[in-house]
């Protein structure tokens, strides 16, 4: 549904004015107390929707919610094996170079196809960013966040099947499936809120003799670049933190999960979102990314994914190609090497737990996974001994069964390059469980603990991404937090004790963009744990956080003399 210019430049100027005069009028007072300037009527009111709150859980332990899913899981087998085109200024292009997804519980069940993009298709759908920005930029703040509320809605209302995709295509249980829809839901109804805030005129002194003020811009058109282990979460917090902004985009989902993209892009459609504002060019990224990222009109990438494509990317970007007129801004959140620490005080059950479960959640193939458990010595034996036997009660297989705890890991290369650090392992450090495929048919792998690990050996420095623990010995506290700190990532971490003291130190002292307290490292929930990490784990972009979007913006001032 196009936007009539009319309406674009009505609710466009309306908003800006009646959000000036209002903002003048209430000042301080009605931002503070929650009022919100209405753009239409031009006097300050109550907003019209509820305070943010994170999307609850699904408890499939309810049988109702269970025959749901199952019912879900259904319908969408039932759809398997359809083809997904490009999406470019609205408009559906076939090609005959497509990625086939498939089912990493039962390789050979095809989930889609899905064309790809050539660059002749880079450079139209740039075109029609473009295009879109126009009237799209200047839609103003609310119209776009009331899009990402309908969205919202919408998927609420889907929720189930979008679950049961993530199943068959990303090899979710059904628990990780619901929580990666729910945080895409809370990505929405968030970044919503966050963009009527930054509506709002930025508070500038007015000189003597004229009207001072400052506004936020959106920047142009901008490279989604998602990875596949959060197939919606991820994908649509990047794309519409950048669209409520007032940007248009081109999403390249990543290739072992485009079919969710696919559905994510037509549920935009469905909500609302005009032509050419998200459009969808999926590709090897390793062939079409560095045309994309390359080209002289993009004008930012956000990226999520692994440490050598995002310093890859960001050295690309940083190059000036004919005819480009910007530094490009780019926007790059990357692996980690994520640790628990434990000392002799903690409540060693409770550390056992959330150490197996952050390892092993989505078979370790998370950013935040627990992939070290840095024990002090004189409890390291017996938490050991706790995690390998927690470790040996999981049950692995499909994962539409729901009795199983893990599924498959992503892919056929996943699977070597796990199965390879494992027998690193195998040489290097003591086997405590796992350690070697798990079942046939699917990229089945063990949850695999490995004791008394060198903190400077590969299993101690480099991220596996998939169901591998390195536990690691330490003489005392402070040795803990020199390993802890010792890689070069710095994206999640916990720390398990009881002393007030040393958890003081490590607010400050372990270096991680998102640390938790006697609490697994894993699980960010959006607008409480603002999430993104330091050093090579990233730009600390932090997502879910009232400083999102402000990446997607620049602030322009404007003074007249009266
Ligand atoms: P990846 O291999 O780096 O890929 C990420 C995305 O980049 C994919 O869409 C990929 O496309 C694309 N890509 C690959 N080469 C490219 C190039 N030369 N130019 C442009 N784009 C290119 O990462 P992944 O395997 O999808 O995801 C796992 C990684 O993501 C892990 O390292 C994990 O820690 C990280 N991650 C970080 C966070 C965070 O918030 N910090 C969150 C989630 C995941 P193809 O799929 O077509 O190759
Ligand atoms: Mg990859």
């Amino acid at each position: 549904m196009p936007l009539p210019g009319e309406v674009v430049q009505y609710i466009g100027f309306s908003a800006s004015i009646a959000l000036r005069r209002a903002a003048r009028q209430s000042t301080q007072e009605g931002r503070r107390t929650g009022l919100w300037p209405r753009p239409l009527g031009g006097e300050p009111e109550t907003l019209l929707i509820d305070p943010y709150r994170p999307e609850p859980l699904v408890n499939f332990d309810d049988p109702q919610n269970h025959a749901r899913m199952e019912q879900a899981l259904e319908a969408v087998q039932a759809q398997l094996g359809k083809h997904y085109p490009l999406v470019i200024g609205g408009e559906r292009r076939e090609r005959k170079d497509q990625i086939r997804s498939y089912n990493p519980s039962m390789i050979d069940e095809t989930v889609g196809t899905v064309s790809k993009a050539e660059p002749s298709d880079i450079d139209d759908a740039i075109a029609a960013g473009t295009e879109a920005f126009r009237a799209w930029s200047r839609a103003g703040g609310e119209f776009r966040a009331r899009v990402l509320l309908k969205a919202a809605a919408n998927l609420r209302r889907e929720k189930f099947l979008f679950s049961a995709l993530e199943v068959y295509e990303a090899g979710k249980t059904w628990p990780e499936a619901d929580g990666d829809v729910a945080e895409a839901i809370d990505f929405m109804e968030y970044y919503a809120r966050q963009m009527m805030r930054l509506s709002a005129p930025v508070e500038t002194y007015n000189l003597p003799g004229e009207e001072d003020e400052a506004f936020y811009i959106p920047l142009g058109v901008g490279a989604i670049i998602p990875p596949w282990n959060f197939p919606l979460a991820i994908l649509c917090g990047m794309t519409t933190g950048a669209i409520v902004a007032g940007n248009t985009v081109l999403l390249k989902p990543a290739s072992p999960t485009p079919v969710i993209g696919a559905w994510f892009v037509r549920l935009l459609e469905e909500s609302g979102m005009p032509p050419g504002v998200v459009n969808f060019v999926p590709g090897d990224g390793s062939r079409i990314g560095d045309y994309l990222v390359g080209h002289p009109e993009i004008r930012f990438v956000s990226f999520t994914g692994s440490r050598e494509v995002g310093l890859h990317i960001n050295q690309h970007a940083a190059g000036h190609a004919d005819g480009q007129r910007w530094i490009k801004r780019v926007v790059a959140e990357m692996g980690g090497k994520d640790a628990i620490v434990v000392d002799e005080t903690a409540d060693l059950d409770a550390a056992a737990e959330g150490i197996v479960s952050a390892a092993f959640g989505f078979q370790g193939q998370k950013c935040s996974a627990c992939s070290r458990a840095i024990v002090v010595d004189e409890v390291y034996d017996e938490v050991a001994r706790r995690v390998a036997e927690r470790t040996k009660r999981l049950t692995i297989g499909a994962a539409k069964n729901p009795a199983n705890a893990l599924g498959p890991v992503i892919d056929a290369s996943a699977e070597r390059k796990i199965l390879g650090y494992i027998d690193q392992g195998k040489k290097s450090a003591q086997l405590l469980a796992g350690g070697g495929k798990a079942a046939d048919g699917g990229h089945f792998i063990q949850p695999t603990v490995f004791s008394d690990v060198a903190p400077d050996s590969a299993l101690g420095q480099e991220e596996i991404f998939g169901p591998v623990l390195a536990m690691i010995r330490a003489r005392n506290f402070d040795h803990a937090l020199e390993i802890a700190n010792g890689t070069e990532y710095g994206l999640t971490g916990s720390l398990y004790s009881k002393r007030r003291d040393r958890l003081e130190r490590a607010r400050y002292e372990f270096h991680v963009g998102n640390l938790y307290f006697n609490r697994k490292c894993t699980g960010a929930v959006v607008g409480a744990h603002p999430f993104g990490g330091f050093n090579m784990s990233g730009t600390d972009s932090k997502t879910g956080s009232p400083d999102y979007l402000l990446l997607f913006m620049q602030m322009k001032a404007v003074a007249e003399k009266l």
